[in-house]
């Protein structure tokens, strides 16, 4: 899962940066509306976490120029403003949530995973796919009843293509969702995580059939 911050305080925009990292989420951050509308409106992110006082771009206008642009990635409008009012002004705009500083990480931490949680899986936490599941709230994975032991990225590749379950998806789609801006990462990068993800969920289970499937010149598939 890939998030947006656009927030102008730096010292509240890369603590949230750090705590979603800390639960494998890839960040990236800009600190004024425009630089953060450039980036929402070419990158895909699952989830964008905006401030309403912003220099450059304010916003409520960010918001409504994304939505305008028929750009629906989940916004949630973390802000000083505690007002009705600006509750609903924000979410008028085409905001999904809406959250008041101070604010508990916890919270938003749950606020972003039920935003980023596909309509289909919204009553259940846990992702499953045949014998394998994936619980994104508390990082557990297993399959036949065994517990798989993950790196953070390894999980967040995993999770990725199991909400895209039985959907090919490209290396460029999973560098965007998984990596953030920043990162160098090389399509060979994928390949090698694909490859220590295959020996953790597949290779053990030689009885059953192997989930994650390469579609050759297109990406990768689990099903
Ligand atoms: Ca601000």
């Amino acid at each position: 899962m890939r998030v947006l911050i656009v927030e102008d305080e730096h010292r509240i925009a890369n603590s949230i940066k750090k705590g979603l990292e800390q639960e494998g989420f890839a960040v990236d951050v800009t600190y004024d509306g425009e630089a953060g509308y450039d980036l929402a409106a070419t990158e895909e992110y699952d989830a964008i976490v905006l401030d309403l006082m912003l220099p450059m771009l304010d916003g409520i206008t960010f918001c409504k120029n994304l939505r305008r642009e028929k750009i629906h990635t989940p916004i949630l409008i973390l802000t000083a403003k505690g007002q009705i009012q600006d509750k609903v002004t924000g979410l008028d705009s085409g905001a999904d949530d809406y959250m008041v500083k101070p604010f508990s990480f916890e919270e938003l931490l749950a606020r972003i995973r039920a935003l980023t949680r596909r309509p289909k899986t919204s009553l259940e936490t846990s992702l499953t796919v045949r014998t394998l599941s994936l619980n994104p709230r508390t990082f557990e994975v297993e399959r036949s009843q065994k517990s798989i032991q993950l790196s953070s990225k390894e999980f967040a590749l995993l999770e990725y293509l199991m909400r895209n379950a039985n959907k090919i998806v490209s290396k460029d789609q999973i560098i965007a969702h998984v990596w953030d801006y920043d990162s160098d990462i090389l399509p060979n990068t994928v390949e090698v995580y694909i490859k220590s993800l295959r020996t953790k969920i597949d290779l053990p289970f030689k009885n059953e059939k192997s989930l994650i499937q390469t579609v050759r010149g297109f990406g990768y598939k689990i099903e």
